[in-house]
């Protein structure tokens, strides 16, 4: 695939999974949000046709492409009004590092799961103290015999409730050297210490957030994934993906609250004309849907380096491919709550809990002023200021 123009395969992909996503849309995900449930239904029609594991090898029940089709598939899931998170967590990031780096046993048990969606894994990086500076992570992890044992604390980590596992991102006690190095850890939801505590949010989300604590939490030998000498190529195996699945996120949002705004602004007629007519409306929403085509150009090359192989490439249109999505979200999103006037803020049109939820996307994974720094050092050279 070239990432300027998709493949016919892309394209039916793309208009398979928007017809699905329509069928659902978003008076189904906003009556799963406000009983307290999740959208199961559309999860599991969507694993069932091969949508959730699209990414990962076909051997484990996968579809064999890559993150290309993946973030298609949440974009559009995303611009019928019904995205699903976890797509962002559970095949992007932990299919793809137990796919990559995984033992066979563990390729078996999880992938033809993760490919289904019969079974879900979290993702857990983020603590309390060390924030968006994740080199400061302390949630360690100490060998036992064959086992380990892990102490520590997270926070923010969405669907743990959900999922059967966790991957937790921690760090291994080097006896000989005493330093630390990133490893990665599946938790079983119910392990014996594993204790998590809802984060009351402002925000209108099927997928929770949690407090977790580690507390002598022992594992077997086998739930440690990859090889605890190569930590940080295997993080940032995940977390490409990861980046690139967040933009998909967002452009998908965006062209929703776009959509949205479009039709209003076409029917609604105040003075002689509808408000559409008038360039004050008409020109910020073509300027929104500038601003989402272009990320996703970004995104779909970002997605093409990463598939192909070049993860230092990947980085950096991923990280300026999440960027752009999300400071497109956020505007476009902004744009179609103005452009409703006070039916922006109705429940009915349900648009105004959208600039929470865009928000999202400017802050996770990665927030926008550590991309800033990132392309300021890694790209441009400056000097560093912390
Ligand atoms: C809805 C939601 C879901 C999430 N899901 C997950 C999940 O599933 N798993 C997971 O691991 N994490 C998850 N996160 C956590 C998310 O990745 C973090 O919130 C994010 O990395 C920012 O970290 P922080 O909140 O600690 O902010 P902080 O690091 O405290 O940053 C606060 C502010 O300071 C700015 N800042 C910090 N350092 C610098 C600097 N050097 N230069 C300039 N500005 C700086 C930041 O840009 C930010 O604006 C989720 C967060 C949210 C909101």
């Amino acid at each position: 695939m070239s990432p300027v123009t998709e493949t016919d395969e892309h394209k039916a992909l793309r208009s398979a999974v928007a017809a699905l996503g329509k069928r659902y849309g978003r008076a189904y995900l906003t009556k799963a949000v406000a009983e307290g449930g999740h959208p199961d239904e559309l999860w599991a029609e969507a694993g069932k046709l091969g949508y959730l594991g699209v990414n990962l090898p076909e051997e484990y029940g996968g579809g064999g492409g890559g993150i290309a089709e993946l973030s298609i598939v949440l974009e559009e899931l995303g611009a019928a009004g019904c995205p699903l998170l976890m797509l962002v967590v559970s095949p992007a990031i932990c299919g793809t590092v137990i796919a990559r780096f995984g033992t066979e046993e563990q390729k078996r048990a999880w992938l033809p799961g993760l490919s289904d969606g019969t079974r879900t894994m979290a993702f857990g990086i983020t603590e309390p103290d060390a924030g968006s500076n994740s080199h400061r992570i302390t949630t360690t992890a100490r060998r036992d015999g064959t086992d380990w044992v892990l102490n520590g604390r997270k926070v923010f980590i969405s669907g743990v409730d959900i999922a059967d596992a966790t991957l937790i991102v921690g760090r291994t006690e080097d006896a000989r050297t005493g330093s630390l190095k990133p490893c990665l850890f599946i938790v079983p939801r119910d392990a014996e210490g594993f204790g998590r505590r809802q984060i009351d949010m402002e925000l209108s989300s099927a997928e929770k957030q949690f407090e977790l604590t580690l507390d002598e939490v022992r594992l077997p030998a086998d739930a440690l994934v990859g090889d605890e000498d190569a930590g940080l190529l295997q993080l940032f195996a995940g977390l490409n993906p990861e980046r690139v699945m967040t933009a998909a996120f967002a452009i998908g949002m965006g062209r929703y609250a776009l959509s949205r705004a479009v039709e209003y602004a076409r029917e609604r007629t105040v003075w002689k004309a509808p408000i559409g007519a008038h360039q004050a409306i008409a020109h910020p929403l073509a300027q929104a849907h500038i601003e989402l085509e272009l990320a996703r150009l970004m995104m779909q090359k970002a997605a093409y380096l990463y598939d192909e192989g070049d993860d230092i490439g990947a980085g950096e249109a991923a990280n300026m491919a999440k960027y752009a999505a999300g400071e497109a979200c956020v505007r476009a999103v902004d744009q179609a709550v103005h452009t409703l006037g006070g039916n922006g803020l109705t429940r009915e049109f349900g648009l105004a809990s959208l600039i929470t939820a865009a928000r999202v996307s400017r802050i996770a994974p990665v927030s926008r002023e550590m991309i800033l720094n990132y392309v300021s050092h890694q790209t441009l050279g400056l000097p560093k200021s912390y």
